[in-house]
């Protein structure tokens, strides 16, 4: 019997699951050394109106400058930054540099509404009691206007904290704050919990936008959140828009912003000071 059971977990636990754990526990140590030496960076995605190609603002996005294995996208770190916790001040750190930044980029190059910046909001760090306090806190410091920050949040957010999610959220509007769901489209309830929420847009997933062009199968949907969005009011922008085909069919639609390839990749801070300062609107073929 002893042997059996010893056989069945060898069988079990093989190598190659004790190479992922202690991978994983390697990372969670690296990770927690990140934040006390802050070996992270933000990098910045322009999000463009459709009407004019202008650039209304960016999207801030968080990279990990590892000492060994270089710069370390957020999918592979975010989800175990949230189990650990780690999330809150990688979160706070990103808020603070975002804002910051974009005061300095809203001085250097004065525009007409001024340059927005938007940031995610994991859940855990949603969950906070002093989220408002510690916004408010950074707005203070780095001096950027709160109409010039919008927060992504996902539903998931809305989900797991009904109660305190919408006492936050109405506090944040009351600070005249914008609130846009990120990721609509691809969670369970999205169209119950719209009519609740202050959001002021819908951030349509990638995963949709990436089935538009000629006969795509995701067209119609594409085009009922769209619907949707402006039925209630609400702004939408497309992520993930790499072609131009993808491009005409959202225009066709009358989506008004986008993101995505087909305009730049995030980019570094000094990248996007070359790019406002030089080609403001965006000439697409
Ligand atoms: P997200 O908030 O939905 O951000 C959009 C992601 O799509 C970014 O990936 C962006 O680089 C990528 N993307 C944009 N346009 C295109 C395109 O045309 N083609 C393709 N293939 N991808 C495109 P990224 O930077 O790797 O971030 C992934 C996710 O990590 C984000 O998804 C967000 O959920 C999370 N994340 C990033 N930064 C932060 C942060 O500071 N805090 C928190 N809580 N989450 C973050
Ligand atoms: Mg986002
Ligand atoms: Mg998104
Ligand atoms: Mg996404």
């Amino acid at each position: 019997r002893a042997k059996a059971l010893g056989k069945a977990r060898h069988e079990i636990f093989d190598f190659s699951m004790y190479s992922q754990a202690a991978q994983l526990l390697q990372l969670e140590m690296d990770l927690r050394r990140a934040v006390e030496r802050q070996e992270f960076q933000v990098h910045y995605q322009p999000i463009v109106s459709l009407e004019t190609y202008k650039i209304i603002g960016f999207e801030a996005l968080v990279r990990w400058q590892h000492p060994q294995h270089g710069l370390v996208s957020p999918e592979r770190f975010i989800s175990l930054a949230e189990e650990t916790g780690l999330i809150v001040p990688i979160g706070y750190w990103v808020l603070r540099e975002a804002c910051r930044q974009m005061r300095a980029w809203q001085l250097e190059f004065p525009a007409h509404p001024p340059l927005t910046i938007s940031v995610n909001i994991s859940s855990k760090q949603f969950c906070q009691p002093n989220l408002i306090e510690q916004i408010h806190q950074i707005l203070q410091d780095t001096g950027l206007e709160a109409s010039s920050l919008k927060l992504e949040i996902t539903e998931t957010v809305l989900m797991e904290n009904y109660e305190s999610a919408t006492a936050m959220l109405l506090q944040l509007q009351e600070m005249n704050i914008q609130l846009h769901l990120d990721d609509f489209g691809i969670g369970y309830s999205s169209l119950s919990y719209l009519h609740r929420f202050p959001s002021s847009a819908l951030k349509i997933d990638r995963s949709f936008v990436i089935n538009i062009g000629a006969n795509g199968k995701n067209l119609e949907i594409v085009q009922a959140i769209i619907s949707l969005a402006h039925s209630l009011n609400i702004d939408v922008i497309a992520e993930g828009v790499e072609t131009m085909d993808q491009l005409r069919q959202l225009q066709i639609k009358k989506c008004k912003h986008a993101q995505g390839y087909i305009f730049s990749q995030p980019l570094d801070s000094q990248s996007v000071d070359t790019l406002i300062a030089s080609s403001l609107p965006f000439k697409l073929n």
